[in-house]
């Protein structure tokens, strides 16, 4: 498909995020006192969708407001058809020619102008494991390259049952957690800020539909709304002590940050790719039906406080050996409903070279191999005051479907006298 011409100029741009074949879905406020509104991406614009539905000129259900709450949740609600139409409606109103132009133009905000909020209410957040380069590089540092891969690993997308309370849109700063550590050089636990602070590179399925029972792979994939880029921070010392039997608990629940835009299935439609060849066979229920996974090149930022950014990583979401749909056919096995809002994290995505990492804990390789940044410093960890930027697309032939950027500052631990 080529670039979809829009009356916005700027969208017309081969490097703009935003061009009319994206139309991304977020939420946001102009000034202190405006409420927050949904809105669309199109350029360097966002088109207020709440103002439009408000005045009749959308409306997604013809029977009530889905866009007078600042979330897409009840606009999820509606099921595929009604996003369908709807994609198409606004694709019709922005092309280039379109005659509702003079009526839609006053309801275009500048995005340098408007903060971003939250896209959707969180209802729960589940994350996985589902990358090998990173499995195999974190097994290999923990347990041997031998034993690198859980002998579950090629069979199920391991993961675990998250927070949704502290998933945060991109711009959020927050404090480094505290923890239970425990040193290999001391018999006894400490609790201190923790001090091998990281971030994990990450893409998040939100689940549009909700599901009583199992559900085919085919199914799941219907049912994913669209994507965002996430964050999954960890405290590796607090992971390391913690995590046996239950997994990471304290260490994963200080923040998860997602982009504030969230990248419908149909926009990435054309990047459908395939997972990575299987080394053994999966059963039946996890088997794809067709193309699951896409191919959206990303990239890592760390830029010291008040100090320009250095690259990091450079990878691509077709690394993970699982798609976000095999994860959901899996995540209902038990029975377990899934919800309108559900937030999946991918698991990290590292790929096979030293410049794919996709977190500091494999490209510092547990601290052994500190990197040097553009500024002439050295991280093998998050310092205070450091941020992390994610960037990350599709590349069409002239043009790209973007995502925006997940930014994250973590700032010094609170002060707690005579807690250490
Ligand atoms: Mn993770």
């Amino acid at each position: 498909m080529p670039l979809l011409r829009s009356w916005v100029e700027s969208a017309n741009s081969a490097t703009t995020d935003f061009p009319l074949n994206n139309l991304p879905y977020g939420v946001f406020s102009v000034g202190l006192d405006a409420p927050a509104r949904c809105g669309v991406a199109i350029g360097d614009m966002i088109l207020d969708v709440t103002t439009l539905e408000a005045e009749g000129l959308i409306a997604p259900d013809p029977d009530t407001a889905v866009f007078d709450v600042a979330a897409w949740n009840d606009f999820m609600e509606l099921g595929p058809d009604a996003w369908a139409a709807f994609r198409a409606r606004l694709t019709e109103m922005l092309a280039e020619g379109a005659p509702d132009r003079a009526a839609v133009e006053p309801h275009l905000v500048p995005i340098a102008d408007a903060e971003m909020h939250m896209p959707f209410g969180v209802s729960e957040f589940t994350d996985f494991y589902a990358g090998r380069h990173h499995a195999t590089n974190v097994g290999t540092m923990f347990r041997g390259a031998e034993n690198a891969l859980p002998p579950n690993w090629l069979h199920i997308p391991i993961g675990y049952n998250g927070r949704a309370s502290s998933v945060v849109v991109s711009g959020t700063a927050f404090h480094r957690p505290w923890g239970q550590l425990k040193s290999p050089d001391h018999d006894a636990p400490a609790f201190l800020p923790s001090r091998r602070f990281d971030f994990e590179l990450e893409m998040g399925a939100i689940v549009g539909q909700p599901s009583q029972g199992m559900v085919s792979v085919a199914e799941a994939d219907a049912m994913i709304f669209g994507y965002v880029m996430l964050n999954d921070w960890s405290a590796r010392d607090i992971q390391a002590w913690e995590y046996q039997p239950l997994g990471p608990f304290q260490s994963k629940a200080t923040a998860t940050t997602i982009s504030p835009w969230i990248v419908t299935a149909a926009a990435l439609a054309p990047f459908r790719t395939q997972t990575p060849p299987r080394e053994k066979e999966l059963l039946p229920y996890l088997r794809e039906p067709g193309l699951t996974l896409y191919d959206i090149g990303l990239e890592v930022t760390l830029a010291p406080e008040g100090k320009a950014g250095t690259v990091i990583a450079r990878t691509n979401y077709r690394e993970m050996y699982y798609s976000s749909a095999q994860q959901l056919a899996h995540h209902t096995t038990s029975g377990c409903p899934m919800n309108v809002g559900d937030l999946l994290g991918s698991g990290t995505i590292s790929g096979p070279e030293k410049g794919n990492r996709g977190s500091l804990l494999e490209l510092s390789w547990g601290g052994k191999e500190p990197m040097t940044l553009d500024t002439g410093e050295t991280r093998s960890f998050i310092e205070d005051g450091d941020t992390i930027t994610f960037r990350g697309g599709a590349e069409g032939e002239g043009y790209r479907i973007g995502f925006g950027q997940c930014a994250g500052t973590v700032l010094p631990a609170v002060d707690k006298p005579g807690w250490a």
